[in-house]
């Protein structure tokens, strides 16, 4: 790879600075499937904040598998992560879907996300590579290694060096329990391959909150440099993937749980 050298990406946000990558304490991303409101979303942040959270992540353009699900609130949930930044301080993760929708996102948005669906569209990696803020990306949910950092290499040949990259499960033959297969032999994997910072989502990786603490746990014990974590203040009434959702509560004794792992959080 041509472009593999910043071992830490560092992101502005109100709080300060905050750099994820090897030598640096975990990262925790923390938040909402989707934006619903602006109430759910300021209560949030407020309280993953409140909790050791850096960052909020929430979704405003949603990839749903069915046309007829919640397909998220689009530019105006923009605002309403503007407000809950203005409110908790914390940096603002959220998806980008469309080529067309790069700009106003990168306005908004601390770090851009590309979700697992987008790996490889790569009209959208070389726009948000030709972007100034971080990019977030997610592996295919059938991507090998190889393909994965060839996609980030489209984003750091645009001219963009600050990826991170997120493992959030991959499908294999059992979805009987688990949503997917969280892969966390890409930690020790990556590591002789990239310097790219690892950023490790059980949520997605698994599907259920019962799942999330121990898969976090392994995570960190394996050696990421940051966790995302679905957070909804009331997960049976999320109008998108509320199953494998903390609550806020649950979220705040996950981080006290963490901090005995190695690494502070
Ligand atoms: C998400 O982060 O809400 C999301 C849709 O993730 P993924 O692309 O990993 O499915
Ligand atoms: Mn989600």
């Amino acid at each position: 790879y041509r472009h593999g050298q910043a071992s830490e990406v560092v992101i502005p946000t109100p709080n300060g600075d905050v750099a994820i990558g090897r030598d640096n304490p975990i990262a925790i991303v923390a938040g909402p499937c989707s934006v619903e409101n602006e109430e759910m979303i300021v209560e949030t942040a407020m309280r993953v904040k409140a909790a050791g959270a850096k960052f909020l992540r929430g979704g405003a353009y949603k990839p749903r598998t069915s046309p007829y699900a919640f397909q998220g609130h689009g530019e105006s949930a923009l605002g309403l992560l503007a407000a809950a930044r203005d409110a908790s301080g914390l940096g603002i993760i959220t998806e980008v879907m469309d080529t067309a929708d790069v700009e106003v996102i990168s306005e908004y948005a601390d770090v851009l996300q590309i979700g697992a669906r987008n790996m490889q569209n790569f009209s959208l990696l070389k726009k948000v590579g030709n972007q100034p803020k971080p990019v977030l990306l997610k592996r295919g949910m059938s991507a090998t290694i190889d393909e994965w950092l060839m996609a980030a290499e489209y984003i750091l040949a645009a001219g963009n060096p600050n990826v991170i990259l997120c493992e959030r499960g991959i499908r294999t033959f059992d979805r009987a329990y688990a949503r997917n297969v969280l892969d966390l032999s890409v930690l020790p994997v990556l590591k002789t391959l990239t310097h790219l910072p690892i950023m490790i989502d059980p949520s997605h990786g698994t599907g259920k909150s019962e799942y999330v603490p121990a898969m976090a746990k392994g995570a960190i014990a394996a050696g990421t440099d940051s966790l995302m974590i679905e957070v909804h203040p009331n997960p049976a009434r999320a109008l998108s993937d509320g199953p494998q959702s903390l609550t806020p509560d649950a979220f705040d004794a996950l981080v006290k749980e963490l901090a005995v792992f190695g690494k502070a959080v």
